[in-house]
């Protein structure tokens, strides 16, 4: 791009105001922010971006209409619902006055780009005749699984939810899905999700769609996507690598201290555990059985516990009296971790995750081999994939003491898991590949950037 360029084009970034979606979308920020263009991250007061964490960005607030009310709920389907309802015109104004305040400084709008929940940014650019894309921050493997939910539920063949021996059943035509790996909401109002869906993925009036997904992962899906797709499809993922800095939302404050705890374990001898991602929530017992598993399988462990997340309590008060002391030295026990520097360290030899498409592509970009143990939406179609179409993790089917002890040594000790971990270290290598110059997700995104520039 010429140094005109440059100066002149910015781009409106509107992400969907959680962790999961929000750190892809500001490092996709940051990406083409390194190409020459300048970048503004509209988002919702709720969940705001630390803009500390990113002064290369400016930053553009719009009231969400959240209430109290709606925050007291914990059913994000509900939230994401509400913002699209309340935000379009307010959004709409505020990018008319963008437009305008950018144009007497001699700088055009490009195009806004927005996370494919946030339809009403879509709608507002069409009205201002400004061109659109999509971010998709699933797999692409979890498009067709959640179009297939809803027709299922629609053709009420099947009752909801899945339960007894047919839900582990091969879904037809979705092969290695089974019944129980459909991406189900967290939401109990099933009409609800199915309006969701029809966000996502109704026929769209966007130029183009950004995947933060790769051809070496997903390469048959993402081909039917592209035979299927009016509009180019850049899978220019993972996207946290293609940035050069390591940029996150900054709605949790990072614990660091846990890097130096690394520092001292043997190579290969940690196993990370962030079982619950930044939604999920247990209880008591739920966090008794993991403790007591982890303390029996002897393994030493990296634990987040994310304030609030154990029900009843704020952080850590739940734990068994006297487990710190019975593990002493060989667990530490943080609020939230720098996740993609501690699965990059050479410590950590597995991962108990609960399969959000982030920290999935986090722990195989890294050549991080996984204990899978899901709770709700995409992150059962991404176990799935990991435990059997990738094979770089095991399956943790329930939460109680001796599994997880057996899963944990399986994964850490058997040679069950050091051949997870090699094939972990060959698919890390070949996302190592696609990312470097010439590679296919490098390449997608040179393409996106001339598409970019074209529209
Ligand atoms: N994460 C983190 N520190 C933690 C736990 C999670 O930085 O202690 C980040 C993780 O790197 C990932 C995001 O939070 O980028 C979680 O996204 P994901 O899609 O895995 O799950 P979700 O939060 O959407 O359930």
């Amino acid at each position: 791009m010429s140094k005109q360029n440059q100066i002149s084009r910015r781009l409106v970034l509107v992400p969907c105001p959680y962790e999961g979606h929000l750190n892809p979308m500001l490092q996709l920020g940051t990406v083409l922010h390194s190409k020459g263009f300048s970048i503004t991250i509209a988002h919702t007061i709720y969940n705001s971006p630390n803009p500390h964490n990113l002064p290369d960005f400016s930053f553009l607030p719009f009231p969400d209409g959240l209430s109290d009310h709606d925050l007291a709920s914990s059913d994000v389907v509900a939230h994401i619902l509400t913002i699209n309802d309340n935000c379009k015109k307010t959004f709409e104004r505020r990018i008319e006055q963008l437009m305008e305040e950018k144009r007497l400084q001699g700088e055009i709008i490009s195009c806004i780009i927005s996370d494919e929940l946030m339809s009403f940014a879509e709608d507002a650019a069409n009205n201002l005749k400004l061109p659109s894309i999509i971010l998709r921050t699933t797999s692409a493997a979890t498009t067709f699984a959640r179009c297939r939910l809803v027709t299922i539920k629609e053709e009420g063949g099947i009752p909801f939810p899945f339960q007894g021996p047919f839900s582990h059943d091969l879904v037809p035509g979705l092969h290695p899905l089974r019944f129980k790996d459909l991406p189900f909401s967290p939401s109990p109002d099933f009409e609800r999700f199915v309006r969701l869906i029809a966000i996502a993925y109704n026929k769209r009036t966007s130029s183009a769609i950004i995947w933060n997904t790769m051809t070496c992962l997903e390469q048959s899906t993402l081909d039917q996507v592209q035979q299927q797709s009016e509009v180019p499809v850049f899978p220019i993922g993972p996207i946290y690598k293609m940035a050069a800095a390591n940029i996150c939302s900054g709605l949790i404050k990072d614990d660091r201290s846990c890097l130096s705890w690394l520092d001292k374990q043997p190579h290969n001898s940690v196993i990370y555990v962030s079982s619950l991602g930044s939604l999920a929530s247990i209880g008591e017992r739920e966090v008794s059985e993991i403790a007591s598993g982890l303390a029996n399988s002897e393994q030493r462990f990296l634990w987040v516990i994310r304030p609030d997340s154990i029900r009843s309590s704020h952080w850590i008060e739940l734990l068994p009296k006297g487990f710190q002391d019975v593990v002493g030295d060989k667990g530490c026990i943080v609020r939230w971790a720098p996740q993609r520097e501690v699965l990059a360290h050479p410590a950590v030899g597995g991962f108990w995750s609960h399969c959000g498409w982030n920290s999935t592509l986090e722990s195989i970009t890294e050549g991080v081999p996984m204990i899978c143990k899901p709770w709700f939406s995409d992150q059962r179609v991404n176990a799935r994939y990991v435990s059997h179409v990738w094979r770089v993790g095991l399956e943790l089917e329930e939460l109680e003491r001796e599994e997880i002890e057996r899963v944990v040594r399986r994964l850490m000790l058997d040679d069950e898991g050091k051949e997870m971990r090699e094939r972990a270290k060959e698919l890390k290598e070949k996302i190592e590949v696609s990312t470097r110059e010439g590679g296919s997700s490098c390449n997608y995104l040179d393409e996106l950037i001339n598409f970019i520039m074209l529209i």
